[in-house]
């Protein structure tokens, strides 16, 4: 799927990629779609469909639990996806790497079961960028056990001010929790220093990757991350599908999240007992089907090759910011450091709701709204922003199609 150019840079070949995506191949009000809302989910590719298809067809029985074949075939399909995970992620052990349904179940999962031990008194830490499913369980968690949220404010460029992050560190601070990549600004937080400075006081590290593992390969070791969580509908896998990566000897000081089945290991009314890592976290039937998606989207992604993928997306986004940014009376929300696949923007005179219907017409999907972001609407005083978000499936074609619907946009206003 890719070839090498003289400069050695991998290269994607975009039209063939494309081509292996039904849902990109439709016309939407007549006109060629043009998705640009990967940011909120991505497409999925044949090979994702069908792999889902095929479980139903063929393998659908529940997991761990049957002698008969099916249930075998279906749990060899699940624990295999499993591997995939951890080998793309290089954790070091399957269990690891707990399956959730998403990132914000992996937070939960964290706030509720990890968060048990918080007290009065006890500092989380989280930045001003994050998501509200990376605000919400803390601030529940906070009501629940007297514990404070600190919170790392941005600049006007969408970057975390760093010096404000090392004055909030204390011996107070029980955890930081922080997004990789920005949902509604697209900023790349420098996430290698906050954990090293977070480490150097001994507090552990949650990394929100949501928006990271659609754009590049993450090494949770390399990282230092004591807990990466991420969600597969956003990499091209099925919704239902979420990881929860934790470093083995914290997720073994886990208390159990949720009670049910094939989380014990025996249970009476006088006691129960619990099942080994991963399963003692994933109580009750998971979205089986899901999860062998999942499998099937990492393998398609590995296949494409990581450094293709990211190769053709920075060049890419660099393109999108100088083209949107170079219309008059568009001004861009957040201009960070470093940027991964998204370009926030506001119209001048034109409410993002209005700017997101016409371009639907023109068959262009973005997001217009606060991207669950609230703070960070806030902090630059809009109350929603345009959001073009890019997926590797995209090209410089549907930044143009962008360019001209912006364009059209500001004319259907002016008349
Ligand atoms: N964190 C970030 C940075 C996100 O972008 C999202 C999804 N928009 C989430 C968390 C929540 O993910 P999910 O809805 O898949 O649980």
């Amino acid at each position: 799927m890719t070839h090498t150019t003289t400069s050695s840079a991998p290269v994607l070949d975009v039209a063939k990629v494309r081509a292996d995506f039904p849902a990109l191949a439709q016309e939407v009000h007549g006109k060629p779609l043009v998705y640009l809302d990967n940011a909120a989910t991505s497409q999925k590719p044949r090979a994702v469909i069908d792999a889902v298809s095929d479980f139903y067809k063929h393998d659908n029985a529940n997991v761990h639990r049957g002698v008969h074949t099916l249930s075998v075939h279906a749990t060899e399909l699940y624990e295999g996806a499993r591997e995939k995970v951890r080998a793309l992620i290089n954790a070091a052990e399957l269990s690891e790497i707990i399956f959730v349904r998403g990132t914000t179940e992996g937070i939960n999962l964290v706030a509720s079961s990890f968060g048990a031990r918080f007290k009065p008194g006890d500092e989380i830490i989280i930045s001003a960028l994050e998501h509200h499913s990376n605000i919400v369980p803390w601030q529940l968690l906070c009501e629940r056990s007297g514990a404070k949220l600190r919170v790392i404010p941005i600049d006007y460029s969408g970057d975390i001010v760093m010096d404000e992050y090392r004055q909030l560190l204390n011996e107070r601070t029980k955890l930081v929790a922080i997004a990789h990549v920005s949902n509604s600004l697209g900023t790349v937080n420098p996430v290698e220093e906050v954990i090293q400075l977070a480490h150097e006081r001994g507090i552990p590290v949650l990394i929100d990757g949501a928006q990271a593992l659609p754009h590049f390969k993450v090494d949770v070791r390399a990282l230092g991350a004591d807990f990466y969580v991420f969600s597969g509908h956003k990499m091209f896998g099925p919704t239902g599908s979420g990881i929860l990566y934790g470093r083995r000897e914290l997720l073994e000081t886990l208390p159990p999240y949720q009670g049910g089945g094939d989380m014990i290991a025996s249970v009476s009314f006088a006691k129960t007992t619990f099942n080994v890592l991963p399963h003692r976290l994933e109580a009750g039937t998971p979205d089986i089907a899901a999860v062998v998606g999942l499998g099937a989207a990492i393998d398609y992604l590995n296949g494409l090759g990581w450094d293709a993928v990211a190769a053709h997306e920075r060049e890419l986004v660099s393109y999108a910011v100088e083209r949107i940014a170079g219309i008059r009376g568009v001004t861009l929300i957040g201009t960070p450091a470093h940027r991964a696949g998204v370009v926030s923007f506001t119209i001048d005179g034109i409410h993002p709701h209005d700017a997101g219907m016409i371009l639907d017409h023109e068959g262009i999907a973005i997001r217009a709204g606060h991207h669950c972001t609230q703070p960070v609407m806030d902090f630059f005083g809009v109350p929603a922003t345009n959001r073009a978000s890019f997926a590797f499936y995209n090209t410089r074609d549907d930044v143009d199609k962008l360019a001209a619907g912006i364009q059209k946009v500001q004319d259907v206003f002016k008349g």
